[in-house]
C-alpha cells in the first residue's frame, strides 16, 4: 500500500481526472481558491454531509437542523465582532511581492521546529529498541529540550502580540525567527498590517439607495440570530444543539492547499446551548464525541490530534482544534469552541429583543452558554480523500490506483457489468440495476474488458462489482468482487441486495457511534 512521494500532487489530478473536483469556471483558467465538485465529488460530499447531519440530529434527541439565509441583516456582523475583528495579519514579502499571513509564517516555523524533533525521536527510538521511553527522552534531550522550548516560546510570543494587537511585535518575531519568503528566499518584509476577511456585496435596485451586505463568513450566527425562534417552536429545554450545513465566505488573503483554504466553502456547524457555568464539561464532552465520530471512519488514529488554543478568539473561553494528517502535514480540520454567552448576549444589545431562556429547574432566566463544534465540509473531503487514495503493487506486478473511501460514503456502492454485451447477460444486469437503484447509487457499465472496467471502479472508490456471467443462466448467480481485498466470491443474484447493504448502509455505521 504505497503512497507516492508527491501524493497531494495526485490527489490533485485524480481528483480532477475521475470528476470529483476541478477548479471553477476553469474554461476561463479557473478562479483562485473557488472550487467545483464533479458528479463523484458531488456524491462523496453529500454522504459525507449526511453522516454528519445525522450524527448530529438524528441520533441526538436534543439536536435539531435548520437552514438559515447566507444574506444576513448588516448588523450580525457587527454584533458578532466580525467587522471590527476578523481580521488576519498579513504581511508581503518586498523581493517576491508575495503575501502571507503572518501567523502562518510563524506557525508553518514552528512545525519545522516539530518535525526536527520528531527526527530526533525516531533516531533514538532505532538506536534504544524496546527499552525507548519516548516521554523521558523528550524531557530529558537537551537538543529537543532546546528545540521544544524554542517552539513554544514563538507561539507564545505570537499569542500574546496577536492579543495585543501589537503587530509591530509579530514584525519583530519573524525577523528575530530568521524566516525567509519561500520564494524569494529573503528577509525583506513589510510592516504587518490588517486584513478583514468579509466579502462585501450590495442589495438594492439603485446605487444611491443600496444597502452593504456580507456574505456571512460563518453558518454560526444564522443558528444565534434563530435561537429563540427554534427554542420556542421546538419547546426545547436546554442543553440543547442547533446545527446547520451551509456555505460560507472568505477572502482568504493566502488561498492555497487546493480545497483545504477555499475562498467559498461549506461549514458543518453546531451551536450547544446550556447552563453558564457548564461549559467546561460540555466542552470536553463534545471534545471527545467528535473525535470519535472522525475515528469512526477509520482513517487511522494516527492521523489526529487536538490543539489546545494558546491565542483565543474574542468570544472564546477554551478552545481546541481536530487536526489532521493532510498530505502537507497536521492542519485543522474541525475546532471546538466554548463561546460562553458572548454571541447571544451581542445580539441582544445590538438588537434590543431578550434573548434568554427561562430555565423552569432553576426558576430564572439566562443567557446560555455556548459550546459550538464547526468543521469544514470541504476539509473533510479532503481528509477523506487524500487518505483513500492508494497505489497498490499486485501480486503479478502491476500496479493499480484505489479509492479506499468507507464503503457508504463512496459514490457509487456497486458496479454491474455483465461479462459479454450479448447472450441476455445485459437484460439481467439492467433487472439487478433496476432492482439496486432504490437502495443505492449503482453503475452499469459494458465497455472494455472486464479488468479494465474493475479498474475504473477502484479509481472512483466503488466497494463491489458484481459480474453476470454464462454460469448466471444456468443458476442464477453472480460474483461479487471486494474493492480492497479484491476477492471474489459467487452468490445467488436474489441476496445481492441484502449482501451489499450490510456494508454500504449508513445506518450500520450510524450505530456504532
Ligand atoms: P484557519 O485557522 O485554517 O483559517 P479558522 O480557525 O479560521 O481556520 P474556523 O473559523 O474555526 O476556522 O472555521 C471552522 C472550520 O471551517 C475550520 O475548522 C475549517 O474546517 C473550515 N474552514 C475555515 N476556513 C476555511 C476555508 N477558507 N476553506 C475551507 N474550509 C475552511
Amino acid at each position: 500500500m504505497a503512497k507516492s512521494a508527491d501524493h497531494f500532487k495526485d490527489v490533485i489530478s485524480h481528483a480532477k481526472e475521475y470528476g470529483f473536483v476541478v477548479p471553477s469556471s476553469e474554461i476561463y483558467d479557473g478562479l483562485s481558491a473557488v472550487y467545483d465538485y464533479g458528479q463523484n465529488g458531488a456524491e462523496l460530499k453529500n454522504n459525507i454531509r449526511w453522516y454528519w447531519w445525522k450524527a448530529m440530529v438524528q441520533l441526538n434527541e436534543n439536536i435539531v437542523g435548520i437552514d438559515a439565509a447566507i444574506l444576513m441583516h448588516p448588523t450580525t456582523w457587527k454584533a458578532s465582532g466580525h467587522v471590527d475583528a476578523f481580521n488576519d495579519p498579513l504581511i508581503d514579502n518586498k523581493d517576491s511581492k508575495k503575501r502571507y499571513r503572518a501567523d502562518v509564517l510563524i506557525e508553518d516555523h514552528v512545525a519545522k521546529i516539530e518535525a526536527k524533533i520528531e527526527k530526533e525521536v525516531q533516531k533514538a527510538q532505532k538506536r534504544f529498541g524496546e527499552a525507548f521511553d519516548k516521554e523521558q527522552f523528550i524531557t530529558t534531550n537537551p537538543r529537543v529540550v532546546e528545540y521544544r522550548e524554542k517552539a513554544e516560546a514563538a507561539i507564545k510570543r505570537m499569542a500574546r502580540s496577536l492579543e495585543n494587537e501589537d503587530l509591530e511585535d509579530v514584525k519583530k518575531l519573524i525577523e528575530e525567527l530568521e524566516i525567509a519568503c519561500p520564494i524569494s528566499g529573503s528577509r525583506n518584509w513589510t510592516d504587518v498590517k490588517q486584513f478583514n476577511l468579509m466579502f462585501g456585496t450590495k442589495l438594492g435596485a439603485s446605487a444611491e439607495s443600496a444597502t452593504d451586505l456580507f456574505l456571512r463568513p460563518e453558518t454560526a450566527q444564522g443558528i444565534f440570530v434563530n435561537f429563540l425562534n427554534v427554542q420556542k417552536s421546538g419547546r426545547l429545554k436546554i442543553p440543547f444543539g442547533i446545527a446547520q450545513v451551509g456555505k460560507a465566505f472568505r477572502n482568504e488573503i493566502v488561498a492555497r492547499q487546493f480545497i483545504f483554504r477555499m475562498r467559498e466553502f461549506e461549514q458543518m456547524e453546531m451551536q450547544f446551548f446550556i447552563r453558564p457555568g457548564s461549559q467546561k464539561e460540555w466542552y470536553e464532552y463534545w471534545k471527545e464525541k467528535r473525535m470519535q465520530w472522525h475515528l469512526s471512519l477509520g482513517l487511522g488514529e494516527e492521523n489526529y490530534r487536538f490543539h489546545d488554543h494558546e491565542k483565543l478568539a474574542h468570544y472564546a473561553d477554551a478552545a481546541s482544534d481536530i487536526e489532521f494528517k493532510f498530505p502537507f502535514g497536521f492542519k485543522e480540520l474541525e475546532g471546538i469552541h466554548s463561546r460562553t454567552d458572548f454571541d447571544l448576549g451581542s445580539h441582544e444589545k445590538f438588537s434590543g429583543k431578550k434573548l434568554q431562556y427561562f430555565d423552569p429547574e432553576l426558576n430564572e432566566s439566562y443567557v446560555p452558554y455556548v459550546v459550538e463544534t464547526s468543521i469544514g465540509l470541504d476539509r473533510m473531503f479532503l481528509a477523506v480523500f487524500s487518505n483513500a487514495l492508494q497505489e497498490e503493487e499486485l501480486e503479478n506486478g502491476s500496479k493499480r490506483t484505489v479509492l479506499k473511501v468507507p464503503a457508504f460514503l463512496a459514490p457509487v456502492k456497486a458496479a454491474i457489468l455483465p461479462l459479454v454485451k450479448k447472450d441476455g447477460l445485459p437484460e439481467i444486469g439492467h433487472t439487478l440495476v433496476d432492482e439496486l437503484k432504490c437502495h443505492f447509487n449503482v453503475h452499469y457499465d459494458e465497455k472494455d474488458a472486464v479488468g479494465r472496467r474493475y479498474r475504473r471502479q477502484d479509481a472512483i472508490g466503488t466497494p463491489f462489482c458484481v459480474t453476470v456471467d454464462h454460469q448466471t443462466l444456468d443458476d442464477q448467480t453472480v460474483t461479487i468482487r471486494e474493492r480492497d481485498s479484491m476477492e471474489q466470491s459467487r452468490v445467488a443474484i436474489s441476496e445481492v441486495a441484502d449482501i451489499l447493504k450490510k456494508d454500504v448502509d449508513m445506518a450500520g455505521w450510524l450505530a456504532h457511534l
